[in-house]
């Protein structure tokens, strides 16, 4: 999803954030990355682009601050032992988790859709959401298997 510089801003101050360059720069990775990210990923990110001087512990304030306007959830995964950040895009998605090299891949769609009507209707909760996560061993590894 590329969004111009613009556009970060107003999600910004639709949430009552100043747009400063260095909250821009970590919107702008989170946004832009198909997979959620740790902490750690968005400071390389950022460096590597040389935009922004930033430290780590300013990645973090700043998620921190993302999170609590839920501009950003934190997600339950966690990957090398650091939490995983993602945009809210409002575009449901699910991923799938390779376990020898931790490469993330994500996909639309949700095959769980008629899966919760079913449950609905068969047990009375009404169900508000669901996390799933698929784990294997990505095409990589397996050729790398052999
Ligand atoms: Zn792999
Ligand atoms: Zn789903």
């Amino acid at each position: 999803m590329v969004r111009d510089a613009g556009c970060y801003r107003d999600i910004l101050a639709a949430n009552g954030i100043k747009g400063t360059r260095q909250r821009l720069a970590v919107l702008k990775e989170l946004y832009s990355s198909s997979v959620p990210l740790t902490a750690d990923d968005i400071y390389i990110k950022i460096h590597d682009k040389g935009q922004e001087n930033l430290s780590l512990s300013t990645v973090y304030r700043i998620l921190d601050m993302f999170v609590k306007k839920e501009i950003a959830v934190k997600s339950g995964l966690i990957q090398g032992g650091k939490a995983l950040y993602e945009a809210v895009t409002g575009v449901h998605r699910h991923n799938l988790i390779c376990i020898k090299c931790h490469r993330m891949m994500s996909f639309d769609g949700c095959p769980l859709e008629s899966l919760e009507k079913d449950l609905e209707n068969s047990t009375g909760f009404h169900i508000s959401g669901h996390r799933m996560e698929i784990y294997g061993i990505c095409p990589e590894c397996e050729r790398s298997k052999s």
